[in-house]
C-alpha cells in the first residue's frame, strides 16, 4: 500500500532533498526497520526514509525534526549487528549511500577526505592505487560503508597490528542536534587545540551528531605479506602461541581464531582444505618490508611448533593467500547456513583470559542447546560466538536470551567488556548499567543531554531509556 505524498513531513522533505530522494512506501519503508541483528518490529518503523546528499540538507533536515520533535537516524548500509540504526521510535531515517565521494586522497599529508556512504572496500582499493593503506577492515567492507565505521569504531582483523577505525580518523564534519555544523580538529598530524571532540562522535553510534565528512589518516602501503594457519589440538597451546609470538616482539598484522566449529562449518560449507580434526586454527598474517618477513616467519613457525601446532599450512603463492582468507571471511555466512538466523556477538577481554572466555562460551552454548561457530581476533581478545537458532521457536529464543547474559556476565568477569567493535545499539543497551561504574554512565549520560537535549539522534541506543 502507497502511502500519499500529501503529508507535511513527505513535503518538507522533498522540499530539502527532491522527490527523488525521499523513499515512503510501506514495502520501501519495512526494508529500513532491520539491520543485520535479525530483529524486525512490525510497529517500530521509520515515518520516512531520506537521502541526503550534501552537508547542508542534512542541516535542514535535522533544524526541521528538532523544532518538530521527530527522531533522526544515519544510515550507512544498515550492517551492523547491534539494532544500531533501528528506527526504534519512529522518525526519518537519513540513508548516506549517496554521499560517497572519495573528496581528497592527500599523498603529501597522508590523508583522505570522504564522505559517509564511501563503502570501506572502495576506499580500500583507491588509496592502494597510490601505495597508501588504509587498515581498518570489518570482514563486510565490501558493503560496509565508512559512515557506519565511524558510527561503530568499526574493526576487523588487521586491528591487531594497526588499530581500529577510532585510530584513523583526523577529523570530522559533524551536524548537530539543532542543525549546526561544526569541524572538530585540523588536518593538521598534532593537534592540540582544545578538546579531542573527533573521538567522541567516533563509535557514538549516531547519538550525538551526524556526520557528513571525514579526514581519514592513510600508511604507506606495506611491501609485502605472508599468510599461514598454525592448527592445535588445545586451546592452550593456541593461546600460548599468540602470547609468545607477542613476547618476541613479533607483531603480525593479524592474528585471528577459528575454533573447531568454524573450521568444521566452513568446510562443509564452502570446502577450502581446512583441518576439520582440530581444536583451534590461528589465521596468521605478517607484513613489511620483504627483507623483514623471511626472519618474523621463521620465528613464527618454530614458535607454533614448539606450542605443540600439529599442522602448519602456509600460504606459497596469492592464490593460496586469498584462499586461506576467503575461508576466514566465509565464517559467518557458513554458520549461517545451520539454522533460519545467526546472531554474532562481540565480547573483548584481556589477553590472558581469552582460554577461559572461550570455554566459558562452549559451556554457555552447550547448556542451553545453541549451535555456536567461535572465531574473532584473539590478538586483541575480541571473541566473536556466531550462534545459529531459529528465532521463530520460542524456546530457542527463550535459551539463547539466557546464554547471552550469560556471556556478557562471563566477560565482565574475567575484566573484559560488551563490545569490541560491534557496538551497543539497543541489543546491549539492556545490559550497559552492569559495564559501567555509575559516575561514569551518568557523565556519559549528560554529554548526551548537552548534544542531544530533545533526544532526536537516534534514540533508545547506547542507553536503553530515553534520555
Ligand atoms: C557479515 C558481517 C561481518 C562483520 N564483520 C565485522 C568485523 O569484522 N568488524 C567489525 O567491527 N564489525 C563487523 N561487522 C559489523 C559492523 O558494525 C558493520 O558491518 C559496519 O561497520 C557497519 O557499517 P554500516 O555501513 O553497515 O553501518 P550502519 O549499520 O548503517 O550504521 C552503524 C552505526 O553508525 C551510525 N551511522 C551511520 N552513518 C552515520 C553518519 N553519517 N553519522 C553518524 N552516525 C552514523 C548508525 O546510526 C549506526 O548507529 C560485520 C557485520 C556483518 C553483517
Amino acid at each position: 500500500m502507497l502511502k500519499t505524498l500529501t503529508n507535511k513531513l513527505s513535503q518538507e522533505m522533498i522540499k530539502i532533498v527532491g522527490k527523488e530522494n525521499v523513499l515512503y512506501s510501506e514495502e520501501e519503508i519495512y526494508t529500513y526497520s532491520t539491520d543485520s541483528t535479525n530483529i524486525i518490529n512490525p510497529n517500530e518503523k521509520a515515518d520516512i526514509v531520506v537521502f541526503a546528499l550534501n552537508k547542508e540538507q542534512v542541516s535542514k533536515i535535522i533544524k526541521y525534526a528538532n523544532a518538530n520533535l521527530i527522531p533522526i537516524i544515519a544510515r550507512a548500509a544498515g550492517t551492523n549487528l547491534c539494532g544500531a540504526c533501528l528506527p526504534k521510535s519512529g522518525g526519518i531515517i537519513i540513508d548516506f549511500s549517496r554521499m560517497n565521494r572519495i573528496i581528497e586522497i592527500n599523498k603529501d599529508n597522508l590523508y583522505c577526505i570522504v564522505e559517509p556512504g564511501v563503502v570501506v572496500e572502495d576506499l580500500q582499493k583507491a588509496v592502494e592505487e597510490q601505495d597508501l593503506f588504509y587498515p581498518p577492515d570489518p570482514s563486510n567492507l565490501k558493503v560496509s560503508m565508512i559512515g557506519g565505521s565511524i558510527g561503530l569504531s568499526s574493526g576487523g582483523p588487521h586491528t591487531f597490528k594497526y588499530g581500529s577505525t577510532k585510530d584513523f580518523i583526523i577529523n570530522l564534519e559533524v551536524v548537530l542536534s539543532d542543525g549546526t555544523i561544526i569541524h572538530t580538529g585540523s588536518s593538521c598530524s598534532k593537534d592540540v587545540t582544545g578538546y579531542n571532540m573527533t573521538q567522541l562522535f567516533v563509535g557514538s553510534e549516531g547519538t550525538l551528531g551526524i556526520i557528513t565528512q571525514a579526514t581519514i589518516r592513510l600508511i604507506p602501503k606495506p611491501e609485502a605479506k605472508r599468510v599461514m594457519l598454525a592448527y592445535f589440538d588445545t586451546l592452550e597451546d593456541t593461546s600460548r602461541t599468540v602470547n609468545d609470538i607477542i613476547s618476541n616482539l613479533i607483531t603480525p598484522s593479524v592474528i585471528d581464531l577459528m575454533d573447531k566449529n568454524t573450521l568444521k562449518t566452513i568446510e562443509s560449507f564452502y570446502p577450502s582444505g581446512l583441518l576439520t580434526d582440530k581444536t583451534a586454527a590461528l589465521l596468521i598474517e605478517i607484513d613489511g618490508f620483504k627483507s623483514a618477513l623471511d626472519e618474523q616467519y621463521e620465528k613464527i613457525i618454530n614458535i607454533c611448533t614448539q606450542n605443540n601446532s600439529s599442522y602448519i599450512q602456509t600460504a606459497k603463492t596469492k592464490e593460496e593467500e586469498e584462499k586461506i582468507w576467503i575461508a576466514r571471511r566465509s565464517s559467518f555466512g557458513a554458520t549461517a547456513k545451520l539454522a533460519p538466523n545467526v546472531v554474532t556477538e562481540d565480547v573483548v577481554v584481556p589477553r590472558n583470559n581469552i582460554v577461559k572466555l572461550v570455554k566459558g562460551i562452549w559451556e554457555i552454548c552447550n547448556k542451553y542447546e545453541l549451535k555456536t561457530c567461535i572465531m574473532g581476533h584473539i590478538g586483541d581478545g575480541n571473541i566473536h560466538p556466531n550462534i545459529a537458532l531459529d528465532l521463530r521457536n520460542t524456546q530457542e529464543k527463550e535459551n539463547f536470551k539466557k546464554a547471552k547474559t550469560e556471556l556478557f556476565e562471563l566477560a565482565l568477569s574475567l575484566n573484559g567488556r560488551l563490545s569490541g567493535e560491534h557496538g551497543i545499539g539497543c541489543e546491549k543497551s539492556y545490559f550497559i548499567n552492569k559495564a559501567l561504574d555509575p559516575n561514569t554512565l551518568e557523565y556519559m549520560k549528560k554529554i548526551k543531554k548537552i548534544f542531544d537535549p530533545k533526544n532526536i539522534l537516534n534514540p533508545k541506543k547506547i542507553f536503553q531509556e530515553n534520555l
